[in-house]
């Protein structure tokens, strides 16, 4: 798996819990994408959350 961006539905499906334990404690969000993540790594375009909710980029 590259980042979470990459997954397709079907894959979701498949490895749900997999997949979950990347996302339930996210800090990270892709700011093109949308999707979030625990790691930093798991999404394209990863901004902290935390620095999201500040404003910055
Ligand atoms: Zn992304």
């Amino acid at each position: 798996m590259k980042t979470l961006c990459d997954l397709k539905k079907d894959y979701i499906e498949e490895h749900i819990s997999e997949v979950i334990k990347l996302v339930d404690k996210p800090k990270y969000v892709c700011r093109k994408c949308l999707r979030s993540a625990n790691e930093k790594d798991k999404v394209c375009k990863p901004i902290l959350i935390s620095d999201a909710l500040m404003g910055k980029k």
